[in-house]
């Protein structure tokens, strides 16, 4: 059993210290971005100047107040969809291309309370809608473990910067496993927390009922740490609980006898890849060896869970994005006829062909005599999935599933076919659809030296249960 300190409490830790000081810690992790990025392309902006700068002050505060300061020192990376003042925010699009945000959303501000410094702004898919991060305006994340293949997505730059450690933390962001998807095909942890548990002030929405920030580490204990600085209380959004996690230290004992992990028939059903499920039953057996007790389930209503996802992402993303109409604030487009064109250039010119879709299915199943038969619909589906979610956790503290159902693949190979690309989501957008936590693990690699990861669903609020198994599975694992 590992009782070596994760690598952010260890940094930190040096700093308090007087041992490093931030200034050395920053300037090698920007080092290590200016020498590995330019084939990676994680980060869709580098901020050296502001981050040294930062640095300093940080390191002439009192020793006091550095104590104060969890995450002192630690250099962070921030999707590019979560608003940072001053800094341009673009959502990997052409409609956002120039907008600088004149406020911070509040999880910046909560990692900027913390002593932490932002690195840069990493790349995603277009208004975080993909599996790739192969429809940014900034251009393909490669996978640091084999550049041929995508990072997944749509937090793939937050991952692969985190999984080639350029740095030990970021941000993303999980609407159907955007957080989750991606560190399992780069070798990371991610972890989508409880919708509510963390404010989206300043989160570029895409589907509101479904997205939820949350930490991306390389080490379980990290994302305890990240989880409890970002999930304070915020008047300035409504969907917010006020229901912080409390990292209690006591939860990383590896010790998971009696714990019961539920695994659902459907998860498990053909569609599954063998180097996956290979990887994940050699991890069941392991946790069975340690007195994990496994309960066989079946949750029905799972088979439906795609279908109702893109659904209602879409029909959330049809409304959300109605704002980018040339008028407001991002790209407008020139040479129009009148303002009827100029609304449809911009919205032409502006977005790409995957946001497009979105917006043209969204609409559409939203529209008059669609809507009882695809959204309402849909709606029902999500109650149901919800509550087999409950049943199971009658009978079991947490579900085991993949995370994806093959390790990383080639770039280019699935973007033409979207119905393939969504089918991929199939593991990760009910925990979405329920509001659920869910965390990504690295489990064993395939043959082939590409990680895979696996997933552990909890009930609502509880991240602990988790971080428990999460931190079992880190020391089985590694
Ligand atoms: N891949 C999913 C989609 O394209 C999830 C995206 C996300 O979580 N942001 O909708």
């Amino acid at each position: 059993m590992t009782i070596s300190k994760s690598p952010v409490n260890n940094l930190v830790d040096q700093i308090q210290r007087g041992e490093l000081c931030c200034v050395d810690v920053v300037a090698q992790s920007l080092a290590k971005i200016d020498k590995m990025d330019k084939s990676i392309n994680s980060f869709v902006s580098v901020l050296h100047e502001m981050a040294m700068n930062r640095a300093e002050q940080l390191d002439k505060l009192s020793a006091d107040e550095k104590k104060k300061m969890p995450l002192l020192g630690v250099a962070v990376g921030v999707k590019d969809n979560i608003c940072t003042k001053g800094i341009t925010t673009t959502c990997a699009s052409r409609m956002l291309k120039n907008f600088v945000p004149m406020y911070n959303a509040t999880v910046v501000d909560a990692l900027l309370n913390a002593g932490a410094v932002i690195v840069g702004k990493t790349n995603l898919d277009e208004f975080a809608m993909g599996s790739t991060t192969e429809t940014s305006v900034n251009g393909i994340t490669h996978n640091p473990c084999d550049s041929e293949r995508i990072p997944g997505g749509s937090s793939g730059g937050s991952a692969a910067a985190v999984g080639a450690k350029m740095v030990e933390v970021a941000v993303g962001s999980d609407t159907g496993g955007s957080i989750r998807q991606p560190c399992s095909h780069c070798g990371a942890v991610g972890l989508k927390p409880t919708y509510g548990r963390v404010s989206r002030f300043g989160l570029v929405a895409f589907a509101s009922s479904l997205d939820q920030i949350g930490p991306i580490t390389n080490d379980i204990r990290d994302a305890g740490k990240l989880l409890s600085v970002i999930s304070q209380p915020d008047s300035r959004d409504s969907t917010c609980a006020g229901k912080p996690f409390v990292d209690d230290q006591s939860l990383y004992t590896s010790d998971l006898k009696g714990l019961r992990i539920g695994v659902p028939d459907e998860y498990f059903a053909r569609g599954l890849s063998d180097d996956v499920r290979t990887s994940i039953q050699k991890l069941m057996d392991s946790l069975k060896g340690q007195g994990v007790e496994l309960v066989q389930l079946s949750m029905p209503n799972l088979e439906y869970a795609i279908a109702a996802y893109y659904i209602l992402c879409t029909a959330e993303a049809s409304s959300n994005l109605a704002r980018y109409d040339g008028v407001k604030y991002g790209f407008r487009a020139e040479k129009v006829d009148s303002l009827d064109d100029m609304y449809a250039q911009t919205r032409e010119q502006g977005f790409g062909s995957e946001v497009k879709r979105r917006i043209m299915l969204g609409t559409y199943v939203l529209s008059s005599g669609y809507y009882d038969a695809y959204y309402l619909k849909a709606a029902k589906v999500r109650t149901l999935i919800a509550e087999d979610f409950n049943k199971a956790f009658g009978t079991c503290d947490a579900v085991i599933a993949p995370v994806a159902p093959t390790p990383a693949f080639k770039i280019g190979e699935k973007i033409s076919d979207p119905l393939q690309l969504y089918l991929t989501d199939i593991y990760t957008v009910s925990a979405n659809l329920a509001g659920i936590p869910g965390v990504s693990v690295p489990c064993w690699k395939s043959p082939d030296g590409l990680p895979i990861g696996v997933q552990f669903l909890s009930p609502k609020w509880r991240e602990d249960v988790l971080m428990k198994i999460g931190f079992a599975v880190q020391n089985i694992v590694q």
